[in-house]
């Protein structure tokens, strides 16, 4: 339609014209104004940050643009190195055209080499950066994200709660199993590594005790019967304990039929948590504490886990997130992302979850800080009945009330201050 209109429109008006402005002219000025063709062009101006602390210090990143349009990306749990390491990311984005969102992200990955970028504080700050880049992205073509990255298998997005509970048996518990089933998730999680645990005789090995283990079974044993069954119970034991005491409790589960046990041990040596998943039919998972598509390739070679749980905000970013998702499909390995940031991460994590087949579940993990969750972002509360549906609105589809969100900001750490020369 545009073609034939801009054809009609030189054919009726062009020759009359022509001897005014000069038809070449005339047509390349209609191209660049009418063309539906037309790509934005814009260069990365500044790069600014914010750290919060929720679940423990966390980064939030803003990337400017020469057209006034700001994205905005999240990272977690290795965020502390996020700042300082922008900072001197940002004479490698400065003029930048940022809808190349995989080009500046390897630019700098193969940039920092030598300098860390295995995994660690390195790539997280690279994860919130490329998520600000993908909002960008967005907002510059007007489409929500999950259609960039080839559209979306699902409008909802399961999501479960982790209840972030000191302990498994009180009054605690009853309050948020009761709540859990109120607001309506299908799904929840509960720790049960203990450091603390009275029939603990070593404060350093990693084995568990036989009373250790009891303890563990009596509270799965607990919240599993006061969920109703069409809720899923997953537990994490945090990479805490060694393969013996893995192997014990992968089995001891079998009977709760788990949505999965999650790192029984440590995820650097993936033989030994392979050797886990062999010895018992509880599925196993790990992940958020693995980088890139390399951190995983072993994980998935060795069938060392059941599911697979890297972090968006910290694993690599989302495109690196659908990657390694994508690689866990050619396993038949389902995608169920560790999720402990805000509401703007939440929802960049879920546009990733709705554009790949084998997605199963994502984390939530602000049950102990409600207000904050509600008020984090100006479009409100995200999550219903479990699940969120996916906007189409422009980038991420969510936009951060800062007034709300510096409640958590760290005193002393500067807010989203302008980069030198900025
Ligand atoms: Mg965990």
């Amino acid at each position: 339609m545009a073609i034939e209109s801009r054809r009609s429109f030189l054919a009726a008006g062009g020759s009359a014209l022509a001897g005014g402005f000069g038809l070449p002219h005339l047509s390349a000025a209609i191209q660049n104004t009418v063309s539906p063709y037309h790509r934005p062009k814009l260069k990365i101006t500044d790069v600014r940050t914010a750290m919060v602390a929720v679940h423990g210090p966390q980064a939030h990143v803003r990337v400017y643009t020469d057209q006034g349009l700001i994205g905005q990306g999240e990272s977690t749990d290795a965020a502390v190195g996020t700042p300082a390491l922008l900072r001197s990311f940002r004479p490698r984005l400065l003029g930048k055209d940022p809808l190349n969102v995989d080009a500046i992200w390897e630019e700098l990955r193969r940039g920092g080499i030598f300098a860390g970028a295995q995994g660690g504080q390195y790539i997280t700050a690279l994860s919130g950066l490329e998520m600000a880049l993908w909002d960008v992205a967005g907002k510059a073509l007007g489409l929500p994200i999950y259609q960039l990255m080839g559209g979306k298998f699902r409008d909802r997005v399961r999501i479960y709660c982790d209840t972030d509970m000191k302990d498994n048996m009180g009054a605690e518990a009853e309050r948020k199993v009761a709540w859990v089933e109120e607001v309506g998730f299908t799904a929840a999680k509960i720790d049960i590594d203990d450091a603390g645990d009275p029939a603990r005789f070593d404060a350093v090995n990693r084995t568990a005790s036989n009373g250790e283990i009891a303890r563990m079974i009596r509270e799965v044993r607990h919240i599993r019967e006061k969920l109703p069954s069409a809720i899923d119970l997953a537990v994490d034991m945090h990479g805490f304990y060694d393969a013996p005491t893995g192997k014990r409790v992968a089995q001891e589960m079998e009977g709760f039929h788990l949505l999965w046990l999650e790192e029984p041990v440590p995820p650097e040596n993936i033989d030994a948590m392979a050797e886990i998943r062999r010895s018992s039919k509880t599925p196993i998972c790990c992940g958020e504490n693995l980088f890139l598509r390399w951190g995983f390739r072993e994980l998935l070679e060795k069938r060392a886990v059941d599911i697979i749980m890297p972090d968006i905000q910290k694993a690599g970013g989302l495109s690196e997130s659908r990657k390694i998702a994508n690689l866990a499909e050619a396993y038949y390995i389902p995608f169920a992302p560790h999720c402990v940031v805000s509401p703007v991460g939440t929802m960049a994590s879920a546009h990733v979850c709705a554009s790949v087949p084998n997605f199963l579940v994502c984390e939530w993990h602000w049950i102990n800080h409600p207000d904050l969750w509600k008020n984090w972002v100006r479009e409100g509360e995200i999550i219903e009945k479990g699940f969120i549906s996916i906007p189409d609105r422009p980038g991420i589809g969510v936009e951060m009330n800062d007034e709300a969100a510096r409640h958590a900001q760290i005193p002393g750490t500067p807010w989203f201050a302008p980069g030198e020369g900025a």
